[in-house]
């Protein structure tokens, strides 16, 4: 039991580095997530709103197209309208200008929203490239940043893993399970706690005296019964 608690503590050990470590990269790996996936919806949204852009450039010009025929079927119709012989000539024609007229002006209207929204689209397309170049470049600067500090620090945190893989593998896992449970869920990510003035040293609770005496001896696996952390005798266990 006595070995186990010991390399529990090197464990912690270990852990206090990685955690050291992290915090040394600070919120740099979130920032550097958080402008990484800013930049794929704004790329994202850039194509749908150049798409939109496209789509209303051609509509427009179909339309467009659609006019000039109009009128030139006008002009046409406006001619033969003097040339008509019968009433029903005069009326057959008279029709083909009222639909030569009402494809025109609906068309104009249509082409005037559709340039009103080009207008618009050009304009958000221009600011979603705008902001798209400013993420960008955040995005190298913070991931430049954090690389640098990946590099600084990698062959020293490789090492750690190393070492922990070795101890965990030495430990019962009822043993490390437990260890891994308290130390992910404490926010200072100790698993384990020194005795400190016959108090827990990661809660401050109170430790029964015969407690103490088991934790002294070392020959049981103790736990603080308020926190769940496991308690070591600092006299007997060094902890750095
Ligand atoms: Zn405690």
């Amino acid at each position: 039991m006595r070995e186990q608690l010991e390399q529990l503590v090197q464990l912690q050990e270990i852990d206090n580095q990685l955690l050291e470590l992290k915090e040394e990269r600070g919120n740099l790996p979130e920032t550097v997530e958080k402008l990484r996936a800013e930049i794929e919806e704004t790329t994202h949204l850039l194509d749908v709103r150049r798409e939109e852009l496209l789509n209303a450039g051609k509509e427009r010009r179909r339309i467009e197209g659609e006019v000039e025929k109009a009128k030139v079927s006008l002009k046409k119709y406006q001619g033969q309208l003097f040339k008509v012989s019968t009433n029903r000539e005069y009326d057959a024609i008279t029709t083909e200008i009222e639909a030569a007229k009402s494809i025109i002006s609906d068309g104009e209207s249509q082409i005037i929203h559709l340039m009103g929204q080009e207008e618009e689209l050009t304009e958000t397309v221009q600011n979603l490239e705008s902001h798209s170049e400013t993420i960008k470049s955040d995005f190298e600067t913070h991931d430049a940043e954090l690389q640098e500090k990946i590099a600084e620090t990698s062959d020293f945190e490789a090492k750690l893993r190393e070492k922990r893989v070795t101890i965990v593998d030495e430990l019962a896992k009822p043993i490390y399970a437990h260890y891994e449970r308290i130390h992910m869920a404490k926010e200072d990510g100790m698993g384990v706690a020194q005795v400190f003035n016959g108090a827990c040293g990661g809660c401050f609770a109170a430790i029964p005296p015969q407690k103490l005496m088991e934790v002294s001896t070392m020959s049981d696996f103790i736990l603080c019964e308020t926190c769940g952390r496991i308690l070591v005798d600092p006299e007997t266990i060094q902890m750095n």
